[in-house]
């Protein structure tokens, strides 16, 4: 590929620079990016599990080692020092404390109720999300309730509700991948649109572990066969970078 596309420099190359550029001594996040190149750093939070306040609910006391609470001081301070940054989060958000249970099995979900544990990712500001293993544990419909409220997109490749004949052809519950339009600024603080494919996966196993809410209404395919099949048409439709959540 040519370095230049009409002067410019092309996407790819300018991306593939900056991969290269993180292996120099300085450390990457704080290393200026020079003209015509720019850093995108990609924060991650995985396994909340519903913790939102850093409170144990089963020693019933305040524990400061948990919380979506406590990762957002974490997650201003590097988007204030990052000039460019992204946050995504690897799915296990809806179970896992008395919370989670208590919202499950006596609050419940109605059509439009807003679950606190997506209230929360939605004040801290997510890109996107995915499915964990533990979504499936309260049934479908408490899911899909849950999700409506998010304000960011949730991708899952392999739960499906009507296998295709391949991957691509499957209806899936949820989208497969987005692929979103996101401007970055380079050293010389000028802007560069750039396109960032994100897509999940979850276990096959939840088939297993889920069994009474999944079976006779999704079914899981295998994970790389999945991205396989999904990843170059992710790049046939413009991704620049592909985010693979799991
Ligand atoms: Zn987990």
């Amino acid at each position: 590929m040519s370095d230049y596309i009409n002067g410019r420099l092309s996407r790819r190359h300018f991306l593939a620079a900056t991969a290269g550029a993180s292996l120099i001594a300085v450390h990457p996040f704080s290393a200026r990016a020079a003209a015509g190149q720019a850093h995108l750093r990609i924060m991650e939070t995985t396994d909340l599990h519903v913790h939102v306040f850093p409170y144990d609910y089963y020693a019933d006391k305040p524990r400061d080692t948990v919380g979506l609470a406590r990762s957002a001081s974490h997650i201003k301070s590097i988007r204030d020092e990052a000039t460019n940054s992204m946050l995504v989060d690897n799915g296990d958000f809806l179970q896992g404390n008395p919370m989670g249970d208590y919202i499950a099995y006596e609050r419940g979900m109605k059509d439009g109720d807003m679950h606190p544990g997506i209230t929360a990712m939605n004040a801290v500001g997510f890109d996107a999300s995915t499915l964990g293993n533990h979504e499936f544990n309260y049934g479908l419909d408490f899911l899909m309730k849950s999700l409506a409220g998010a304000d960011f997109p949730v991708v899952s490749a392999n739960v499906v509700k009507e296998m295709g004949g391949t991957p691509t052809a499957d209806q899936t519950l949820l989208k497969p991948y987005v692929i979103l339009d996101r401007m970055v600024t380079d050293g010389a603080g000028e802007a560069h649109a750039i396109k960032v494919g994100l897509i999940g996966f979850v276990p096959p196993q939840i088939m297993n572990w889920d069994r009474k809410h999944l079976e006779g209404n999704v079914q899981a395919r295998d994970i790389l066969e999945t991205a396989r099949a999904y990843v170059p048409e992710m790049k046939e439709a413009g991704a620049d970078i592909i985010i693979a959540l799991s």
